[in-house]
């Protein structure tokens, strides 16, 4: 018997039932939140503020405070330590590490040409005692019998052995210090061809007591204070941009002049100072040298060669052991003579 089969409009029929059948109709409702968190979270929510967005340069983070710091001069610095506590207080707690940065950056030509003096302080150490025995006595001794012979400037403030290491090499680095902040000064009668005042041989006026009173302050808090060390390189630098551009403008100056560009003079850094050109190791002992010196950067000389600077190594240590075999040396004299003098006194 033939299977009996269905109309094919008939199967058409029941496959559209079956498809209105699977399409999936979505009821379901947002359940009503009742429980007091929920209300609380929401109106949290309602209340949150927009995102925080920094509008000046106190909303920083310390950190990116620190960052634009780094790129900073250090007198702006100094400004801004003023401002306020908390700008004192951050600066205060990261003052080495910015001046350390600032100077790698800005002067790092300028900085091995003018370093700072050990403290006496410093040379109070086991393993400087353990080496040199009773160094601050051999430095008093060195100082009082032997460094007097040598020549003083008169224009800037003596060492102070109770501050600093009396060694040659400390001596110097006081005595260039004093050098730099000096030649700042008188920077503003140099441009204007002001002559530099002069006083009989001998003679010390109140205002050049003065001025090496106020020197002496500032080298030693400079010392102390990292940031202050960082401003005297960067009045070094000014004094060297100014002292070139002086120099270029005077027509009896026909020495080659140190190379320089506005840029250079604008960048804030020192980098030209890399260059090859005239650069001045003397020391100016007296302010008359002022009116032609143009690039006074002491202990260094240029390497043909190498076509690069190089400069003066640390010495403080081998100067410590210079100053212990000159007092030595004295101490045995002084006695020999003391014999001399007992016996020809019998
Ligand atoms: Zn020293």
């Amino acid at each position: 018997m033939p299977k009996k089969t269905k109309p094919a409009d008939a199967i058409a029929n029941d496959d559209a039932a079956a498809a209105a059948e699977d399409v999936l109709v979505d009821l379901t409702q947002p359940i009503e939140k009742k429980s007091k968190k929920t209300k609380r979270q929401e109106m949290r929510m309602q209340k949150k503020r927009p995102p925080f967005k920094p509008r000046q340069f106190s909303d920083l983070d310390c950190d990116v405070m620190l960052c634009v710091l780094e790129f900073c001069v250090p007198t702006a610095i100094w400004a801004l330590s003023k401002v306020c506590r908390g700008f004192r207080e951050l600066i205060a707690a990261n003052e080495q590490y910015i001046a350390d940065r600032i100077i790698a950056f800005r002067y790092p030509n300028i900085s091995r040409c003018f370093r700072l003096p050990v403290l006496v302080t410093q040379l109070d150490s086991s393993a400087i005692r353990d080496e040199f025995g009773d160094i601050e006595r051999s430095l008093d001794i060195f100082k009082r019998e032997i460094l007097p012979k040598r020549i003083q400037l008169r224009h800037i403030p003596k060492h102070l052995s109770k501050v600093t290491c009396s060694c040659t090499s400390c001596v110097d680095r006081w005595n260039m210090l004093c050098l730099a902040v000096d030649f700042a000064h008188w920077q503003d009668d140099l441009d204007r061809g002001k002559p530099m005042p002069a006083h009989k041989w001998g003679v010390k006026p109140a205002w050049e007591r003065q001025l090496r009173a106020r020197y002496r302050q500032k080298v030693i808090a400079a010392l102390h204070r990292p940031l202050l060390y960082a401003m005297i390189l960067e009045s070094h630098l000014d004094s060297t941009v100014r002292a070139i551009r002086r120099q270029r403008q005077n027509k009896a100056n026909q020495l080659r002049h140190f190379p320089i560009t506005p840029a250079d003079a604008r960048s804030g850094t020192d980098a030209f100072l890399a260059n090859e050109g005239p650069s001045s190791a003397d020391i100016p002992f007296s302010r008359d040298t002022y009116y032609m010196l143009e690039v006074f950067m002491p202990g260094r000389a240029w390497d043909g060669d190498e076509k690069k600077w190089l400069y003066m190594a640390v010495k403080h240590e081998l100067d410590l052991r210079y100053v212990v075999a000159q007092v030595k040396a004295f101490e045995v004299v002084d006695k020999q003579i003391s014999e001399i003098n007992r016996q020809l006194s019998r």
